[in-house]
């Protein structure tokens, strides 16, 4: 259901952060400058963790998440990863004598938890922990107070790695820093330098807003160039105990990840897999290919020259790392695409299409208006997680559902700002009202009075009653609604009303609506003569919208607009607005079947055939919300861009078409029930009024299957 971008610019960093690891390890330009090698693996080289870093955090990090499950994957993932490493490293600790040093398993213990089993494995745990960290502050205290509290770990290790000389002359410091050092052998770690850069990814993927390129790139170019002046300036002065820590890495970094971003085309798997490869293995590859000069007797040229000698353990390791994707690749034929074809119905969700609308509706609305996305009934059927976290990323802080527990699952995918429940809360759930931050519709005044007496505070909308005669006060009863302002557990933070014909535009309806408009006004006039100071207020929905454009208030209430539709294909509005519908609903051919004329189709033989045809069932009935009263020749599917009626009557879990004018079709084909498919078009609100009723009630009714 997500909209699929591919990040392709990480990708192929990735296989550059990975030689720049090794680089790190080697020291490529040792043997010809020191300086030089300083340069080159001290600093350039010291993006490519935390890139890696960042990296994790932007695919798993999210104010949004609602379980821990992407979180768990990712840790037994590494944990394995890592177990594995542990395992192949075994001989070359043994030959380096690693199990003959004293006090061996407090090393150990010490060494699997922060410094990793072989010098470059302290990464791998150092992911887990990062990640762990990284994931609670920001679900729990959002992106803000995370940064801050892993900018605080971020600066604590860097005075215990390149500003260490400066600690290090404050002796009650120094004793803190002796203390973390007994634990684990650098600051440059799990607590302290990884968890800010998984905030940071976590940040980017949360935050749509990003730098342009242009933007990203000078950032980059003049952070990186401050960093690489913070660190010849750190080792000029002597004050570095280690290297991999500095101030300018986290824009320099920030930057570099989102020009990567800027890189789209399709992802690379194998790429990421392959530097994987190349990151656990290179190790190996440096002693096999000293191993391979000793006996050669080549010692000069691969082992002296250290860029020949970079230039084979890269090479090496990167052969190595493709060997073992190729034969995995045999091995384990992909599965996605079987996964695809399971689907027997699904809806397809166009992000770029919700932004859009999101911006027209901006544009057009005045400018002191927010947009409130009316995201009741999962999003009108669209699913209210995938598009309430969308629109809330790229700055939509509003929100309106129709009950608490609608509201409540907002606050758990993490969704911030205002969240009005437009329908009725039973008083005594006032205490989650106040937990949860929601704002409840007062619906009358003796509800405001019980809500009032359950003793939490809580936010509220004044509803008032204009004329629909449904929820609200009535708009003549000003006493009533002054007194609610001075209710002690009630904090009024708007007022609205509702307009019931703002749809038509049929003259005694439009009078009609004039005449709501302005009681709701007058009615505010009272209250202000009365002393009450007016809250924000909001009257449109819709269509309200987009037939009273004139009006100015605080807030929009759009639903059916956000989506992209109209209620009713033929509704003539005022304002013309190019929104774009954000929903299709497909669904496959599970099985194909030529019948003979005179033979019949579905339940109580309702369709006989006049013609020898083609019969295709497709994996969608009324119970997935594809209405039943479209049965028997009144609606129609697009199979490749042509029209394949329906046929027989529509079962709970199953339809048939008829596909006999439909060349190329096939058990698997993708049948368009809503949405585009070549020129042809199926509108939901086409299909609305076809089933005799309105987008609203269609699209709310597509179940969750
Ligand atoms: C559902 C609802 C809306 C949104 O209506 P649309 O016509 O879909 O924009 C606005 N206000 C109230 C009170 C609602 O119940």
């Amino acid at each position: 259901m997500t909209e699929k971008k591919n990040y392709a610019g990480i990708d192929y960093f990735r296989l550059i952060a990975a030689m720049l690891i090794v680089a790190i390890h080697t020291s490529p330009l040792a043997s010809f400058s020191d300086i030089g090698d300083f340069m080159f693996t001290r600093i350039i080289a010291r993006v490519a963790v935390p890139f890696f870093f960042m990296a994790s955090g932007f695919f798993l990090i999210s104010r949004y998440t609602y379980n821990a499950e992407r979180l768990c994957a990712f840790i037994k993932k590494t944990a394995v990863i890592y177990g594995v490493a542990i395992l192949i490293y075994i001989p070359i600790n043994i030959y380096n004598d690693y199990f003959k040093t004293d006090n061996l398993l407090p090393n150990i213990i010490k060494d699997i938890v922060f410094d990793g089993t072989l010098y470059h494995l302290w990464y791998l745990p150092a992911s887990i922990m990062g990640a762990v960290i990284a994931w609670y502050l920001v679900k729990k205290a959002g992106c803000r107070i995370a940064f801050l509290i892993t900018f605080a770990l971020y600066i604590i290790g860097l005075f215990g790695d390149s500003y260490y000389g400066i600690s290090e002359s404050v002796s009650c410091i120094n004793g803190f820093y002796n203390l973390i050092f007994q634990v684990s052998d650098y600051t440059r770690n799990g607590i302290f330098f990884a968890p800010i850069f998984f905030v940071f990814g976590g940040y980017i993927s949360d935050n749509q807003n990003r730098p342009a390129l242009k933007k990203s790139v000078t950032g980059f170019i003049l952070c990186f160039a401050l960093m690489f002046g913070e660190a010849l300036v750190l080792h000029h002065l002597n004050l570095q105990r280690h290297d991999s820590m500095y101030v300018f890495l986290l824009p320099s970094v920030y930057f570099l990840f989102n020009i990567l971003l800027h890189i789209k085309g399709k992802s690379h798997k194998e790429l990421r897999r392959v530097s994987l490869i190349v990151y656990i293995i290179h190790p190996f590859m440096i002693v096999a290919v000293r191993l391979f000069a000793k006996l050669l007797h080549l010692e000069n040229l691969f082992i002296e020259n250290s860029l020949i000698h970079y230039i084979s353990v890269c090479f090496t390791s990167v052969v190595f790392g493709i060997i073992i994707t190729v034969l995995r690749r045999r091995l384990k034929p992909e599965q996605a695409k079987h996964m695809i074809a399971a689907e027997r119905a699904y809806l397809e969700i166009d992000l770029s299409n919700l932004k859009h609308n999101v911006g027209v509706l901006k544009k057009a609305m005045p400018n002191n208006c927010e947009l409130m996305a009316v995201v009741k009934a999962e999003a009108y059927g669209h699913g209210a997680y995938e598009i309430a976290t969308h629109i809330n990323k790229i700055g939509v802080k509003a929100f309106a559902v129709a009950t608490i527990d609608e509201g409540i699952r907002l606050r758990n995918y993490g969704i911030t700002g205002e969240i009005l429940i437009l329908g009725y809360t039973a008083p005594e759930r006032a205490k989650e009202l106040y937990k949860y931050d929601l704002m409840q519709t007062l619906i009358d005044y003796d509800y405001s009075i019980l809500l009032n007496n359950q003793g939490y505070k809580v936010k509220a909308h004044i509803k008032i009653d204009t004329g629909m005669h449904r929820l609200g006060f009535d708009k003549e009863n000003a006493e009533s609604i002054a007194a609610v302002f001075s209710l002690k557990n009630i904090k009024v933070c708007g007022m609205f009303t509702h307009l019931c014909a703002a749809d038509s535009t049929d003259e005694k309806d439009v009078c009609f609506t004039d005449i709501q408009i302005e009681s709701f006004y007058k009615l505010l006039k009272t209250l202000k003569e009365k002393g009450i100071a007016i809250p924000k207020i909001h009257i449109q929905s819709s269509y309200g919208f987009l037939n009273y454009p004139e009006l100015n208030c605080d807030y929009i209430r759009a639903g059916v607009a956000l989506y992209g539709v109209l209620s009713s294909p033929n509704d003539k509005t005022k304002l013309q607005l190019d929104l774009r519908p954000v929903l299709s609903l497909k669904s496959r051919v599970i099985l194909l079947r030529q019948i003979k004329k005179g033979d019949c189709v579905g339940y109580s033989r309702s369709f006989v055939a006049e013609r020898d045809s083609r019969i295709a069932i497709l994996s969608i009935g009324y119970a997935d919300g594809y209405p039943r009263i479209l049965s028997c020749g009144k609606s129609y599917v697009l199979m490749g861009g042509h029209r394949a009626p329906v046929v027989g009557k529509i079962c709970m879990d199953l339809l048939a078409v008829d596909v006999t004018d439909c060349p190329d079709v096939t058990v698997g084909s993708i049948a368009t029930l809503i949405g585009k498919d070549g020129r042809e078009e199926i509108s939901a609100p086409m299909v609305a009024e076809n089933s005799e009723s309105i987008t609203n009630e269609l699209l709310s009714r597509m179940g969750r299957r």
